[in-house]
């Protein structure tokens, strides 16, 4: 097959797979929002649309549904360029999603959600998606602070603290821009942003009370030590990992 990307794929050659086994549709879940100075708005879209390709591959019998590129962002609309769709709006276009990948006769599917603020929707159209259509499998990694958790640990190998690996335009994601989208990174204005803590309770303030409380820039973490290099790895690694817990899930049922 040329591709996997079903938006790049006519309908006969899609049903074709389809019918050689490729009944896994897996779906990236990102945002359109501001990233620091450095990075483009669409970074989270980017990231989710390579992080589901690579595990759309690594599951082997996986067709990749086209990127949902716009997120629940309430928290970034302080800064200009961000485009953000409401909790409610979220839910029901991903229900959509999931009525017409059953219709086409998928399966499975799964969901890579990219940016922080969808996660908590993601979670709950999987466990609606259950229960409206039972014998079909929906899945998806949601939890956000083990995701942080993880990119941090690979961060740590790279002698990069968690700090400055950070949350939003930081370290991890920087290097996975670089590696990405060369051009439309602007490592001139690499500058730390937010260092402190980062736990459920600076969370909570951001959600509720915008970005801009904790960081003027629109950055937590510190973008200096980025590299295509380790953004590459930072991917394989992420893929990887997305890989063993939806399958893990998938085992559990
Ligand atoms: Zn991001």
């Amino acid at each position: 097959m040329r591709t996997i990307r079903m938006e790049e794929m006519t309908w006969p050659d899609i049903k074709a797979a389809m019918e050689r086994g490729f009944r896994t549709a897996v779906v990236g879940v990102g945002s359109t929002e501001q990233h620091g100075p450095h990075l483009p708005t669409m970074t989270d879209a980017r990231i989710g649309e390579e992080v589901a390709h690579l595990v759309a591959l690594k599951l082997g019998d996986a067709l990749q549904a086209r990127t949902v590129d716009v997120g629940v962002s309430e928290h970034h609309l302080a800064f200009a360029g961000t485009l953000s769709v409401r909790p409610e709006t979220l839910k029901m276009i991903l229900r959509d999603y999931v009525d017409s990948l059953v219709r086409s006769g998928f399966k499975r599917v799964v969901f890579v959600p990219t940016h922080g603020g969808n996660f908590a929707t993601v979670e709950q159209v999987i466990v609606e998606a259950r229960e409206a259509h039972p014998g079909l499998e929906f899945t998806g990694y949601t939890d956000l602070l083990g995701l942080t958790g993880f990119l941090n640990q690979v961060s740590a190998e790279h002698g990069i603290t968690a700090e400055e690996s950070g949350a939003h335009a930081g370290e991890n994601e920087t290097s996975i821009m670089m590696a990405l989208e060369r051009d439309l990174v602007v490592p001139e204005r690499f500058a730390p942003g937010y260092l402190g803590p980062l736990g459920e309770r600076e969370v909570k303030v951001i959600l509720e009370s915008g970005m801009p409380t904790l960081s003027s820039s629109g950055v937590l973490g510190d973008p200096r030590q980025a590299s295509a290099e380790k953004g590459r790895i930072y991917l394989e690694r992420l893929a990887d990992f997305l890989v063993e817990k939806v399958g893990k899930r998938a085992a559990r049922r």
